[in-house]
């Protein structure tokens, strides 16, 4: 029998794991949290909610604070907690102690309006740059007494990005890997396609009983999480098809094709943000075409290949 499921004012409780739904979650800079409720807590992706997580944090009992990744969105209340240990996996640990490091990580265009938002966001947050006491490599356990919680290292949407497996609960946090209806997010210098579709592949071969995201309020089942998972993966294959469409009028350079509203819609690209991240995906794609040899470039234009 999987273990209940009980609804707490901030979000679900399964055994002794609170899982925090983000509140103000339209917005970029928040995400789903975890309070581990142990002797010793352990809090992960401080973020979803001010108020909660102050009144946590004045409990002195958060030992130790992990975040999945490197992104604002995750570590936005890393503050409230200054005397815990933090963690999280090598290869982000660059882009979170330094906001330089971020900025090469987020956006090969240092004046870009990606880079604008994340400077603005970054001095409005109160996110210091700050220590790393432990870093993670997949297959690592959490320091957790209670609860055997296992790192799986999920890269794509970042280099370091981690899920989480708590083994007895039959639960397992796939944070950025957040089967929102929107798809797949790897704006990012250091985000990798084929690495994300691997991770999704080694997601989908773990079965428990529940499976949560880091966006949206949401305990899914087996059956309603491979549902999502499969309409998720579509939309790499989706993203390509809508190039190789487009190329068929004749060759296009990268802002040419980004006019046309491959990954957002055309009608949302008002927005400046939504225009960095629709070229800077855009581009992981094309190159993954020709290294397909589906397509090809010259002179910046890319053309179908003939054969
Ligand atoms: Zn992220």
């Amino acid at each position: 029998m999987p273990i209940p499921v009980q609804e707490t004012p901030q979000g679900a409780l399964i055994g002794d794991v609170e899982f925090v739904w983000a509140k103000n979650a339209k917005e970029f800079f928040f995400s789903n949290s975890i309070v581990v409720h142990e002797a010793d807590v352990l809090v992960v992706d401080p973020s979803a909610n001010f108020s909660f997580f102050e009144k946590i944090a004045s409990q002195n009992k958060v030992q130790t604070v992990l975040n999945t990744h490197y992104h604002i969105d995750h570590r936005s209340l890393n503050h409230l907690f200054p005397h815990a240990r933090f963690m999280c996996h090598e290869l982000d640990k660059p882009a979170i102690l330094s906001f330089d490091n971020y900025l090469k990580y987020a956006d090969p265009n240092p004046d870009s309006s990606y880079v604008m938002w994340l400077k603005g966001i970054y001095s409005s947050l109160e996110i210091q740059e700050q220590s790393i006491h432990q870093t993670l490599k997949g297959e690592d356990y959490l320091p957790s007494k209670g609860i055997k919680i296992k790192v799986l290292h999920l890269p794509g949407h970042t280099p370091g990005h981690i899920g989480l497996l708590f083994e007895e609960l039959k639960v397992l946090y796939i944070s950025d890997i957040d089967l929102t209806p929107m798809g797949p997010w790897y704006a990012n210098v250091s985000s990798d396609i084929d690495q994300f579709l691997d991770s999704i592949q080694r997601i989908r071969d773990i079965k428990v009983d529940y499976y949560i995201s880091s966006h949206g309020e949401r305990v899914y089942e087996p059956e309603k999480f491979l549902e999502k998972l499969d309409r998720f993966t579509e939309a790499f294959r989706k993203r390509d098809e809508r190039i190789l469409e487009n190329l068929q009028t004749g060759a296009k350079n990268l802002e040419e094709l980004a006019e046309t509203g491959i990954i957002y819609k055309a009608s949302q690209l008002g927005d400046p943000l939504k225009r960095c991240f629709q070229l800077q995906m855009l581009q992981k794609h094309l190159d993954r075409l020709v290294e397909q040899k589906k397509i090809v470039v010259a002179d910046r234009h890319y053309s179908l290949s003939s054969s």
